[in-house]
């Protein structure tokens, strides 16, 4: 049985990113691998021992509590220490780096990616899309990303983490140069989403997963230990229309 953790869908959840749960279950059992959702609430303890895990976008007053709340339970950490793949979309990127702006102040983040958000010189709002950089363990993929960005957050890597992609249309992780040496990078201004270890993180809703099958398919087979090119292909037409159309 294959766990999927959906982690705070009470204040993660903006634009249907659950809908990323629902992708990898969806496709897991269309293989034949049984796989279920757990939702974990404000509140409750993020359990260690699932699969995947996978964090949504959200306001910024409600990205504070989920900040807090992983800061002080320490379940994810765990997980993420142990290995397990997660996937953090947009404001859920924001709480898995060192800090973020939200409420006025600069709130701190759990600390599983390297990287800082600070406010976007102009709100990106619309459709984004990217070449995959291939880095870490999204090594494999191949299809170009597409999504649908909404934030004022701006994303400065620091060295341990590699952007996901390298936008092609939209804005992606930022529009601003941070402020020390390494921000002051320009390769920034292109980066979209983080790669650090098992976090692969992007702006992209959608929700992403159902834009990019590729994507789902490979954490789906990081779950599993397995190579991507050992899941068998789904050949879903719907899937391809939305990309065709998206991508067009
Ligand atoms: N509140 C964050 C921002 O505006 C994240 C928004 C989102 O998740 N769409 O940057």
């Amino acid at each position: 049985m294959l766990s999927i953790g959906l982690i705070l869908p009470d204040v993660l959840g903006t634009y249907g990113d659950d809908g990323n749960a629902l992708v990898l279950r969806q496709r897991a059992r269309m293989r034949g691998i049984d796989a279920e959702i757990h939702k974990i609430h404000l509140g409750d303890p993020v359990p260690d021992s699932l699969d995947l895990y996978c964090l949504g976008g959200g306001e910024d007053t409600a990205q504070i509590l989920a900040a807090e709340h992983l800061l002080s339970d320490g379940g994810l950490q765990r997980a993420a220490a142990k290995g397990t793949p997660v996937l953090g979309i947009c404001a859920g990127l924001q709480v898995l780096g060192w800090s973020f702006r939200a409420g006025g102040r600069v709130v701190d983040g759990v600390g599983l990616i390297d990287a800082t958000t600070i406010a976007l010189e102009k709100r990106a709002i619309g459709e984004v899309q990217s070449t995959p950089t291939g880095a870490g363990i999204t090594a494999e993929l191949t299809e170009p990303l597409t999504g649908f960005e909404n934030h004022m957050g701006a994303t400065i890597l620091g060295p341990d983490a590699q952007p996901l992609g390298r936008v092609t249309r939209g804005v992606g992780n930022t529009d601003v140069y941070g402020a020390d040496e390494v921000a002051a990078d320009r390769s920034q201004l292109s980066a979209e989403g983080v790669v650090q270890g098992n976090v692969v993180c992007t702006y992209m809703h959608g929700p992403a997963l159902a834009r990019n099958p590729q994507l789902a398919d490979l954490l789906l087979a990081k779950a599993m230990g397995i190579p991507l090119m050992e899941l068998a292909p789904l050949d879903l037409e719907v899937v391809e229309k939305l990309r065709r159309e998206r991508l067009a």
